[in-house]
């Protein structure tokens, strides 16, 4: 096929909006068509669980002006659900027969945070957070004195932890593992996570999970698996979150295994095995040559980075995607940033800085090589951190620990 003439991309989302703005930023002349389920224009997540809810905006970051899309004629079309994809004649469906037609076509439908089975768990005042209105509701929940029970430590149970403490909320989370986000970071830097809620107030319920959620209409209570129960005023189910992959499957694309927890099969250039489908953002499971393995990725970042990616390769080029994760949060005073996929449970931790004063920089160091990074508070060396996580370098661990970090890139 020589170039597309129609190109459509079904999800609103940082990665679907950032390859729509990125195809005209290449002079891609042909049709662009975004559809989104949302009603609200492409906005980014992060805010949502920071500023959004600490009360600091209403607003999240908007990908884009509202006026591009005109501007760069972007046909964007929302409070569409698309819910069929037909590769063979290639087209896509909404709900009421409505189709549009594609030369190539961009999936890039996210993620939805698990709603657990549980007793419950539908009342009035749990909650989920994944949307603009999933945040704003909640931000009018989290009011000084209420009583709130975060079920899940991971980044976004603990940044709804820390607004709600800034917000006057009694919190308590609630998570069955041992320490706050003990995969992500492994016990020595997760007691550092533990310890700074702590300090803020944060009541930990660790190593008990979560049975169900009791009242009457609304939620009054969580009951644990240890027979016992707190009250509640407001819950938040952050446990985590599964790849949309609903359209895909049921088109017959293949689809990534349990390494990836789930994602649709890309190639290394974000190809789905339909021809001229391609898919980017938290659902794409990609081919990553330096890890000789399919990685996906639920990160700002990697959705905005794959979105303008992916624009080179539906106009025809065949570029491999090869950046390596990055992730960043902000929890009261701590602002972080996580570089690389480590398995922090297994690989060796070298710290650089003052664990106790939360400045440091904390590497996962497999053999001599650096796998990630995490600097919590310490901005100097992002660039460093960034070239010995995606290059080959060897390191000298007495260095990394305290030495000139930009001399071991040689
Ligand atoms: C509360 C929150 C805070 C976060 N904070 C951070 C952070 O601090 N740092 C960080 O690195 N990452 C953060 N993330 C993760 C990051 O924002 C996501 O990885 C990123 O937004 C994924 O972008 P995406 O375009 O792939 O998916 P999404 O942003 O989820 O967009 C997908 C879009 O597709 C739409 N859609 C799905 N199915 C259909 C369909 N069938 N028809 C039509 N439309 C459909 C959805 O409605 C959605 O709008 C956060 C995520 C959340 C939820």
């Amino acid at each position: 096929m020589g170039d597309p003439r129609r190109i459509v991309i079904v999800g609103s989302g940082l990665a679907g909006a950032t390859a729509a703005g990125t195809l005209r930023d290449k002079g891609y002349s042909g049709q662009v068509l975004l559809l989104g389920q949302e009603q609200h224009r492409p906005y980014e997540l992060p805010a949502l669980s920071k500023g959004i809810l600490l009360g600091d905006t209403n607003e999240p970051d908007w990908v884009h002006d509202e006026a591009t899309y005109a501007d760069q004629d972007i046909e964007l079309r929302l409070s569409t659900v698309i819910s069929e994809l037909r590769p063979d004649t290639r087209e896509v469906v909404e709900a009421d027969g409505t189709t549009h037609p594609f030369d190539r076509l961009l999936l890039a439908t996210g993620s939805q945070p698990r709603r657990p089975v549980m007793t419950g768990v539908h009342l009035d005042g749990v909650h989920l957070l994944r949307t603009l209105d999933d945040a704003r509701t909640l931000r009018a929940e989290l009011l000084a004195g209420r009583r709130v029970v975060i079920v899940g430590a991971g980044w976004i149970g603990c940044e709804v932890a820390a607004a709600a403490r800034r917000n006057g909320c009694e919190v308590t989370v609630v998570e069955p593992l041992p320490l706050p986000l003990y995969r992500l970071l492994g016990d020595t830097i997760a007691a550092v996570f533990r310890d700074v809620h702590a300090e803020e107030g944060v009541t930990w319920k660790l190593g008990v999970g979560v049975f169900g959620f009791t009242g009457d209409g609304r939620v009054s209570g969580v009951s644990l698996d240890d027979g016992s129960e707190l009250p509640a005023d407001v819950t938040v189910v952050a446990v985590g979150a599964a790849p949309r992959v609903e359209l895909a499957h049921s088109a017959g694309l293949e689809l990534a295994g349990a390494v990836t927890s789930g994602g649709v099969d890309v190639n290394a250039c974000l190809r789905t095995t339909a021809p001229d489908v391609y898919a980017a953002g938290d659902i794409a499971a990609h081919f990553h040559p330096r890890y000789g393995r399919r990685v996906r990725v639920e990160h700002w970042a990697n959705a905005k980075d794959q979105g303008a990616h992916v624009a080179g390769n539906l106009v025809g080029g065949a570029e491999p995607y090869t950046a390596s994760p990055y992730f960043f949060s902000d929890q009261y005073d701590l602002g972080l940033e996580f570089r690389g996929i480590a398995d922090p449970l297994a690989d060796d931790l070298v710290v650089r800085g003052d664990l106790a004063a939360r400045e440091f920089t904390a590497f996962w160091v497999r053999g001599d090589e650096v796998q990630a990074t995490l600097n919590v508070n310490m901005w100097d060396d992002g660039d460093v951190l960034s070239a010995l996580v995606e290059g080959d370098t060897r390191v000298d661990r007495t260095k990394l620990a305290d030495g000139d970090l930009a001399s071991l890139l040689g």
